[in-house]
């Protein structure tokens, strides 16, 4: 096993040229208009309408780090119309109509994702591919085949050519990409616009109208809270991190492809319960993530969370399972990140009358929601009358986490139950309790 706990995303960032230097830190109390604070996806898509939209303003965008240090350059690469509350759930709170409106926000959202990269000429790897879902069970064909765009087995296998496949489902609305790109190249695109960024600078205080940082303090109009799994820290128990983990293998020969298929640019998943996903690569790498590993306590947040050898091996057998043509030796690199998950699974955007933003809680679906997320934030803050601000999100606040230990243990039985849920289908061939259970206690 030659695997190393690296991250292929930011080796190509590298390898293309873009050192990961940090930009200069901020140097001593300043004031702007806008301060945002996070510089991932949803900090830069904000700056960046703001900057569109009013060329005049002054906007700094504060990060740790380095730009897409978080999930932003770590993800598995889905700008889909995924939104963390399921249709269903945003029907019965808000109704048909709001519901209708949200599912075409997010689809139109991947296109304006695809149109600024083309805009900007951000090489990122863009294809708008479409994702397959799979079903390899008979509890999974019968979720499959409740889904718009089902599949028959040969259909989907022509797509995805994975083993023991009965079926599956297949939507248009996903671009592949190579995340870590995007974020930079979006990050030098606000730069372009005349945004600032500082870089190498914490935040200890995220408050109306002011910003406090090891660097110095940042007076502004508004402040927006754009950092997801930190804002475990910053707004305690609004958000629990959670660890993704991903594994890849080297480029892999056109005989693995040519049974493997995946060749027009879709991402893929299957039907358990406990989430992965995956995709070919430009250059045609497989990439394949999951959720698995446990949640640390006190919301913890660590350079060693991002590696769990447990779980990436349960990724490698799980994609070998997929593509018996791997060989453990084709998997080259292994990393993870946190993402943030509300109390009610659902995300969130909102201005407050006191000028403080806020946008994130997207679970793992942030790629595309980010960016309607910056939209939405530069209307508001813009005070634009755009669409995307009545959409039923906006102003969404979820209720808080529990104090620990009995987050600890829910977070984790969560966990523990979602892989339970998948034993339980295989065994039975019947749709899971425990699954079904789970959903209802989130909610639905
Ligand atoms: C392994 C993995 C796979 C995923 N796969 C997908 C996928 O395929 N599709 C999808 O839609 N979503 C996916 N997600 C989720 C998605 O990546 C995120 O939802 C999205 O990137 C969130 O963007 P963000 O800008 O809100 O947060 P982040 O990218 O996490 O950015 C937050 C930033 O805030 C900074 N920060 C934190 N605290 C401070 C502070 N005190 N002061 C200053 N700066 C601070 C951090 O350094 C970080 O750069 C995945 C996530 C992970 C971890």
């Amino acid at each position: 096993m030659t695997s190393r706990p690296a991250n292929l995303w930011f080796e190509q960032v590298v390898a293309d040229g873009d050192p990961l230097v940090p930009r200069p830190a901020l140097d001593g109390d300043t004031e702007v208009d806008v301060a945002v604070v996070g510089a991932g996806y949803t900090g830069l898509w904000t700056a960046y309408h703001l900057l569109r939209g009013d060329p005049s303003l002054r906007v700094l965008v504060v990060e740790r780090q380095v730009a897409g240090f978080g999930a932003s350059g770590r993800n598995g690469g889905w700008c889909s119309a995924l939104f963390p509350a399921s249709p269903a759930k945003l029907e019965r709170r808000h109704g048909p109509a709001a519901a209708a409106a949200m599912g075409a926000a997010m689809r139109d959202t991947v296109d304006e994702v695809g149109k600024a990269v083309a805009e900007e000429g951000i090489g990122c790897d863009w294809v708008k591919g479409g994702t397959v879902t799979l079903a390899r069970t008979p509890a999974q064909l019968r979720r499959a085949r409740a889904s718009a765009g089902y599949l028959d087995g040969a259909a989907a296998s022509a797509l995805v050519g994975a083993a023991r496949v009965l079926g599956g489902w297949f939507t248009p609305d996903c671009a592949r990409v190579q995340p870590a790109r995007l974020v930079r190249g979006l990050a030098r695109a606000v730069e372009r616009r005349g945004g600032r960024i500082v870089e190498g600078t914490t935040a200890s205080s995220v408050g109306p109208r002011r910003v406090v940082t090891d660097r110095g303090v940042v007076a502004a109009r508004t402040v927006v809270r754009a950092t997801e799994a930190w804002a475990a820290h910053l707004a305690p128990r609004s958000v629990v991190p959670v660890y993704s983990l991903i594994v890849a293998t080297r480029p892999l020969p056109g005989s693995f492809w040519d049974g493997a298929g995946l060749g027009g640019g879709q991402t893929f998943t299957d039907e358990r319960h406990l989430i992965v996903y995956g995709q070919r690569t430009a250059d045609d790498r497989l990439v394949f993530g999951g959720r698995g590993a446990p949640y640390h306590w006190g919301s913890r947040i660590a350079p060693a969370f991002d590696g769990d050898d447990r779980v990436f091996a349960g990724l490698r057998s799980a994609a070998c399972d997929l593509f018996p043509a791997l060989a453990a030796d084709d998997f080259t690199h292994a990393w993870g990140g946190p993402l943030g998950i509300p109390r009610d699974w659902y995300a969130g955007v909102g201005l407050g009358a006191d000028g403080l933003g806020w946008a994130g809680g997207y679970v793992g679906d942030g790629v595309g929601t980010s960016h309607l997320a910056g939209r939405t934030l530069a209307a508001l803050i813009l005070g634009r009358d755009d669409p995307v601000t009545r959409l039923p999100w906006v102003g969404h606040r979820s209720r808080r986490w529990e104090p620990e230990p009995l987050r600890w243990l829910l977070v984790n039985a969560g966990l523990r139950l979602m892989t339970l849920a998948d034993h339980e289908e295989r065994l039975t061939r019947r749709e899971s309790v425990l699954a079904s259970t789970l959903s209802r206690a989130l909610g639905g």
